[in-house]
């Protein structure tokens, strides 16, 4: 079957054979691929500045996000023709308390796998095996937009971590960033009925921007906003964002930003303040996106996906697009 790979050895993206996966196992599904989404994971992994080949091997099929139908289970649990979307840590193979309870997010050893980015296959071919508990199954009613998920989900533990570190609901909150994470934790706030402000450098005409205005967030174009009761960083960028925390206040950190975060230990001390960094998602995650997906009015969502075709990932790889999210049909 056809793939779209990283060859470590020539640190090249190639589009390549590959064996078919393996008939399942007890517990485990079959699936054919439909659509991968893109991200900026996808990116860094193509300039191979992360990343490895499953042991033994040279080559990492690429693709995370993924939207699958399923052709054959052993085991209960799912139906052949439901639709998922994996999720994509696999656990650590001493299987530390954290794997062992499905929380891969949160795996204390460091050495789970990650399909499509460590140590094991990703999505971007036609059909993969995956166990049954790590695949989310998703209404039909949603499949237009489902390949949001798993971007979402992170978005739905950022969320989650900040609204546990705040003692009294959250009013306000400010988001860094009109990626396609920075837009959809803005939406999943006005799902929850926060005033959102999104800061970013996109001009006023552009299309991001156009998006969160008719969604109903305010935007402000690298300007300093008042304080809001939760910051989410989802830009990578270089801002100064404790100043923009309000007294009893949360900064969640998604973004994978590589500068030092300047902290005034007096300030969050006297303001009760809260840092936190996430990453990955847990099955509750994913179940609070499929949830909040159905909830987020369907235009804005459908407006942030761009598809294209299998042959244009290599392409893909290498641009950039207006569109928040590129999808790629298998
Ligand atoms: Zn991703
Ligand atoms: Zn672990």
């Amino acid at each position: 079957m056809r793939a779209v790979s990283l060859d470590f050895e020539h640190r090249l993206v190639v589009e390549n054979e590959v064996p078919p996966p393996p008939a399942p196992a007890s517990g485990q599904a079959l699936l054919r691929i439909v659509e991968t989404g893109l991200c900026a994971t996808d990116r860094e992994l193509a300039r191979f500045r992360f990343g490895e080949p499953p042991p033994g091997e040279s080559t990492l099929i690429l693709g995370h996000e993924a939207l699958a139908q399923v052709v054959e289970v052993n085991g209960g649990g799912l139906q052949p023709g439901e639709w998922v979307v994996p999720m994509i840590r696999r656990p650590c193979p001493s299987f530390c308390p954290s794997c062992a309870a499905r929380r891969r997010d949160l795996c204390r050893t460091g050495l789970y796998l990650e399909r499509g980015i460590n140590r094991s296959h990703g999505y971007f071919t036609e059909f993969a095996v995956d166990p049954i508990e790590d695949l989310v199954a998703i209404p039909a009613d949603l499949l237009d937009v489902a390949i949001l998920i798993e971007p979402l989900s992170v978005v739905e533990k950022a969320i989650d971590t900040a609204f546990r570190a705040q003692p009294l609901p959250p009013r306000t909150a400010i988001v860094a960033g009109a990626g396609p994470v920075g837009i959809l934790t803005a939406l999943a706030l006005l799902v929850r009925g926060i005033g959102t402000t999104v800061i970013s450098l996109e001009p006023e005409d552009h299309p991001r921007v156009q998006l969160l205005r008719k969604a109903g967030v305010n935007y402000l174009r690298g300007q300093n906003p008042q304080p809001a009761d939760l910051v989410f960083e989802a830009s990578g960028g270089d801002l100064e964002l404790l100043p923009w925390v309000a007294s009893q206040g949360v900064l969640v950190l998604i973004g994978a930003a590589e500068h030092d975060l300047v902290v005034q230990p007096l300030r969050m001390l006297i303001d009760n303040l809260t840092i936190a960094g996430i990453v990955n998602a847990g099955p509750a995650h994913f179940e609070m996106a499929v949830r909040d997906l159905s909830a987020i009015p369907r235009p804005l969502l459908q407006a942030m996906i761009e598809r294209r075709s299998f042959s244009d990932l290599r392409r893909s790889l290498r641009e950039s697009s207006s569109t928040p999210k590129l999808v790629h049909r298998i």
